[in-house]
């Protein structure tokens, strides 16, 4: 039996870990659940699952959660709610669905803890990739992708020695913008950029998905997940999203992971991992392969991606700044002081200005993130 901690259990990587849990109540049970605002779906998730350790964004939602629960668990607020959640001496198992770098230091803790750790929160990989294999080295936890690329390549990997991978490839949907020109893509609106024609995900990936920064933050997940090089990680434009991941051998052949595009399965592949077993998702049905298609990306509409894999040759903190760039301009396009090529620009200046540095510590990681977070915030308030 697994006892999991859900970190972001609102979310939409929440709300599915939490259908698998339901497909699999002799396997799986939870133990701790943290939301930041949505108080009202955490408290029916309360209700139906009863965790022992329940934690909110606000000490008032938390007081609202005391009095509106029909049982009494454990309640915190705020990041070290997050940490009392990740931490639960019940839970063995952490799925960490925070959207971003907010979700660091719970994935750290909990690995440095020992817990199996679900990591949806590609950020902490993307930020601190070094920091969370340290953490898991030094205290025994163990780190499963739950984006479904990766869960693919964690798959296509497994038992495989590194000398043997000439390459791995990750496909991407290419967003709703895939076929558009240039001008329309500079000049798209907010309700283009939410519309995704293959995923139905929280609002910062979709917009993510939209610049092809998404799948630039995967690249460098992959790097770091699974200890490759930058020129051997590359991306392929897969509008069906059925194909999730590709290796390359030095033989020139490849293996594909295949499966429906539901973020159920990658879940269920970290929650019950090694065991691959019947779960709520229908096995793929290959008369959907007819249709497959798979082109390059394009560099010039899709800038952000090209970016990603520069920050990841610099190395150190470049990731990190990138990423912080990218929550700062998403943010301000989400609020409409951006528009969407602005996204690109901002994330473009800050990691032309600021020079990367080594990893160094969480503390140093975290550093960097909010020297990167000003200054995007400073050029995004000096443009409207
Ligand atoms: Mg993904």
């Amino acid at each position: 039996m697994r006892a999991l901690a859900i970190l972001g259990s609102t979310g939409s990587i929440g709300v599915s870990t939490l259908e698998v849990v339901q497909a699999h109540p002799s396997r799986l049970s939870v133990q701790a659940l943290a939301a930041g605002r949505n108080r009202d779906l955490l408290l029916v998730q309360c209700e139906a699952f009863r965790p022992r350790c329940v934690s909110v964004g606000t000490q008032e939602d938390a007081e609202w959660l005391r009095a509106s629960l029909s049982y009494q668990p454990e309640l915190h607020w705020g990041p070290e709610g997050l940490l009392a959640c990740a931490l639960h001496p019940e839970a063995d198992t952490v799925v960490a669905a925070i959207v971003g770098s907010a979700g660091l230091a719970s994935t750290e803790a909990a690995l440095r803890a020992g817990r199996r750790v679900c990591v949806a929160n590609k950020e902490s990989l993307v930020v601190g990739g070094a920091l969370m294999h340290e953490a898991a080295l030094a205290g025994g936890g163990e780190l499963l992708p739950v984006d479904s690329e990766h869960a693919a390549l964690h798959q296509l990997l497994a038992g495989r020695a590194p000398a043997t991978i000439r390459e791995v490839r990750i496909t991407a949907s290419g967003g709703p913008f895939r076929d558009w020109s240039l001008a329309r893509i500079q000049a798209a609106t907010i309700e283009e950029a939410l519309n995704h024609p293959t995923w139905k995900m929280g609002p910062k990936i979709t917009i993510d998905s939209a610049t092809l920064m998404n799948k630039g933050l995967e690249v460098i997940e992959a790097s770091v997940l699974f200890g490759l090089r930058p020129d051997q990680v590359a991306v392929t434009v897969h509008p069906q999203s059925q194909v999730h991941a590709m290796v390359g051998f030095h033989d020139g052949s490849y293996q594909l992971q295949v499966c429906a595009n539901d973020m159920k399965l990658p879940i269920q592949y970290c929650l019950l991992f090694p065991d691959q077993c019947p779960g709520p998702v229908a096995s793929y049905s290959w008369e959907d392969a007819r249709h497959w298609t798979f082109e390059a990306p394009d560099l010039e509409r899709f800038p952000c991606l090209g970016l990603a894999f520069q920050a990841l040759r610099e190395g150190g903190t470049a990731p990190a700044l990138l990423n912080a760039a990218n929550e700062v301009a998403v943010a301000a396009f989400l609020q409409g002081r951006l528009g969407f090529w602005d996204i690109q620009a901002c994330n473009q200046e800050v990691l032309a200005r600021i020079p990367a540095t080594p990893q160094g510590s969480l503390a140093q990681v975290l550093d960097a993130d909010l020297t990167a977070r000003r200054h995007a915030e400073g050029w995004v308030q000096a443009r409207t």
